[in-house]
């Protein structure tokens, strides 16, 4: 499989040649403010991933960073400390073939939405199993 992306811009592009994990809505206080709303985010294995461009990086904890682009601030990335990078789904070209799948901090959701599907929720962190190859 092979998905591309990239910012509002067109700065930073990016591919993945490899599988795409089903896509997570965190409801977190980070994903919240990082986005406006909240993240939904597909996931690859990080050698799959090519990046065109230059993304600017945020370190949103001592394990984690966020990466963005510095000319449209669109947020593109949160790579953590597997080996697996997450990247925001709304940043992907046409139809990369996954669906939401589930809804993590659920317990950290902003008060003025409801989440009205009928997809799990859970209150913190829950991953979902990787689909692909993890080798
Ligand atoms: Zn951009
Ligand atoms: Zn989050």
């Amino acid at each position: 499989m092979t998905a591309t992306g990239g910012c509002l811009c067109g700065a930073i592009r990016y591919e993945v040649t490899g599988p795409l994990r089903p896509v997570v809505a965190c409801h977190c206080n980070q994903c919240r403010r990082t986005s406006g709303h909240y993240v939904a985010a597909t996931s690859a294995l990080k050698r799959d991933v090519v990046i065109a461009g230059t993304p600017r990086w945020f370190a949103s904890s001592d394990t984690a960073q966020r990466g963005f682009c510095g000319t449209c601030g669109s947020n593109l990335f949160w790579d953590g400390p597997s080996n697996e990078m997450a990247i925001f789904a709304g940043t992907l070209d046409g139809d990369p073939g996954v669906r939401l799948a589930t809804h993590i901090f659920c317990a950290d959701k902003g008060a003025y939405y409801e989440i009205t599907d009928d997809l799990p929720q859970a209150p913190g962190d829950h991953p979902l199993p990787w689909v692909g190859d993890r080798a």
